[in-house]
């Protein structure tokens, strides 16, 4: 089989030097260059204050529209409904599936048994888990820990979107199956969406095994600690 021609090597050059320019220009977070959105008139700490005060206002009104919500069956069995927690500055957003019995309980994402095995992935990778944000597709607690069945998904993921697309992260952590199917559209199993880098909407996103599938099948920790090294690489240039 032939390779790539010239043609579509430059073709694939030029859209990358396009998207970095957008990045540049568009005042996004980019690789290195610039580590904060431009502000005209403001110093880079006012400038990264009001980034996160924006963030943390706009978190704050999708958390209000979720308020009481009966949009899917699951409030039913909702005892708190788990909007997501952490830094609003963080450059990392990690996603799960839903709610377990725990998080349903206190009312905070990941706060069960892989809630632990994730506070160590997250370590592992150098950080505290109030240094990175956590959220779930869906924010209320599926019946015996079931995924999220299309609709339910449909009518909470817009608001996952939102909650991305205000904290501007630098990458995406997709845990498991689920996070992974719903950010990207597609149907394709985990086992071939990690491994590389996959985008949502322009920003890097890796795939890697669910926290609670890792506790069930430990020598997958392997493969999870390489998409773990692709997030910390991707993180740090
Ligand atoms: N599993 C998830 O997917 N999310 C949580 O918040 C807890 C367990």
């Amino acid at each position: 089989m032939n390779g790539p021609s010239y043609g579509d090597k430059a073709a694939q050059e030029l859209a990358d030097c396009l998207e970095q320019l957008r990045w540049i220009f568009g005042g996004y977070r980019a690789g290195g260059l610039l580590g904060w959105k431009y502000m005209p008139g403001k110093s880079r700490d006012e400038a990264e204050q009001a980034e996160a005060s924006q963030t943390e206002e706009e978190l704050s009104r999708i958390s209000s529209e979720l308020s009481g919500c009966t949009r899917c069956r699951l409030h039913s069995g909702r005892n708190k409904l788990v909007f997501g927690e952490g830094s609003a500055e963080s450059g990392l957003v990690f996603v799960g599936e839903g709610p377990g019995f725990d998080e349903d309980r206190q009312g905070r994402p990941f706060v069960g048994r892989a809630g632990k095995l994730l506070d160590k992935m997250i370590f592992a990778i150098g950080l505290e888990r109030r240094q990175v944000y956590i959220c779930n597709v869906v924010k209320c607690r599926p019946p015996d820990n079931r995924a999220p069945l299309p609709d339910e998904a449909a009518e909470c993921s817009p608001f996952l979107f939102r909650q991305i697309e205000a904290l501007n992260p630098k990458v995406i952590c997709a845990l498991g199956m689920s996070a992974a199917q719903n950010l990207l559209g597609n149907s394709r199993p985990i086992s071939q969406l990690r491994g590389k880098i996959q985008h949502w909407r322009g920003t890097p996103l890796i795939c890697t095994y669910h926290p609670a599938y890792l506790l069930r099948s430990p020598s997958q920790k392997a493969a999870a600690w390489q998409d773990l090294k692709q997030v910390i690489k991707l993180l740090v240039t």
